[in-house]
């Protein structure tokens, strides 16, 4: 059986004499104490926040993450965790804590406005709270941002607009579905939710105090030319999508309709935090085989940095396909 490990590669592949200075090797020499010429690389380089710019018509579109979290195999109603394990080492995809979770947000500027779609757990889980550094590092300030839209009520949408008791965006706008406040501002809900919920219920109620003007939206809205929000019902009450759109250019920013590994494959594979499941598999139903047969380019939080990619029908069977971002002419 051909074998493509490291140890196979460098049997089988020419190695010059940079590869050898550079290499693994010289890596462990330099952390055994002994000299190196190289101390700015491997351990040593701090890393870089990643962020991912492409174009969509007129609009500049970065995408920015805040980090991300490891969801045990568990997690996944409609399969066992021994199933969800199975499918996540099919695709080399098994990372030690289960399946990794991005957080990726999106912000969107027109060459007026920017627009920041959802804001990342920013602390609250996993190893996240790095949307700050990120936007640091491409020159924007909190409060430069002129609106938020936040997808749903889910502690790792919103927590980066409360985090440090703070209005952490002072100058946006920030617009939120109606259907999702109700819900997670509801007493009663969150007396009856699982203990893993209840963080989602107290950072609602911290926005809703710290951002007095936020707008409720119902259904589908333009929040400025060419962006509009899309009802994805299903995965909370208020679950919305992002349209952008210009110049026969469009992108769908879909938040938690597709988690990694389990979907697009399959629409009856919830994750753990969806309340109402059949709801959410009716979405998913009706809105995979339809951007399969579109094409459309998608962003997705959770999906590997950038998140973007599109549903493709592979006689069938619906696969992710990841999707340039970079040298798009
Ligand atoms: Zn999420």
């Amino acid at each position: 059986m051909l074998t493509l490990s490291r140890r196979a590669f460098t049997f089988g592949l020419p190695v010059t004499s940079a590869a050898v200075a550079y290499g693994p090797s010289s890596r462990a020499a330099s952390a055994q104490g002994q000299t190196s010429s190289t101390p700015q690389q491997g351990a040593h380089a701090k890393p870089l926040p990643p962020a991912a710019q492409f174009k969509v018509g007129r609009f500049t579109i970065t995408a920015l993450a805040d980090g991300y979290a490891d969801m045990p195999f568990g997690y996944f109603p409609g399969r066992s965790a021994q199933q969800v394990e199975e499918m996540a080492n099919a695709m080399a995809a098994t990372k030690p804590g289960g399946i990794r979770f991005v957080f990726n947000q999106y912000l969107v500027d027109d060459g007026e406005r920017l627009i920041l779609i959802d804001t990342g757990p920013a602390g609250t889980l996993g190893k996240t709270g790095h949307l700050p550094s990120a936007m640091e590092a491409i020159g924007v300030r909190p409060d430069s941002i002129d609106a938020v839209i936040v997808t749903h009520m889910h502690q790792d949408h919103m927590g980066g607009l409360v985090a440090g008791g703070r209005q952490n965006f002072p100058k946006a706008e920030v617009y939120v579905d109606r259907r999702d406040v109700a819900y997670w501002t509801d007493p009663a809900k969150r007396a009856s939710a699982p203990d893993y919920l209840k963080a989602s219920f107290d950072i609602s109620a911290e926005m809703m105090r710290l951002y007095p003007k936020l707008q409720q939206t119902d259904g589908e809205r333009q929040i400025t030319r060419g962006v509009s929000i899309v009802d994805l019902t299903g995965h909370t009450p208020g679950h919305i999508g992002v349209r952008i759109e210009d110049g026969g250019q469009s992108l769908i920013m879909v938040s938690d309709m597709l988690f990694p590994v389990v979907h697009p494959a399959a629409t009856d594979i919830n994750f753990v935090f969806e309340q109402d499941r059949e709801a959410a598999k009716a979405m998913r139903a009706k809105f995979f085989p339809r951007a399969a047969e579109e094409k459309v380019l998608i962003a997705a939080t959770h999906m590997p940095f950038p998140g973007l990619g599109r549903i493709m029908s592979d006689g069938g069977k619906m696969r992710w396909m990841t999707a340039e971002w970079a040298y798009q002419d």
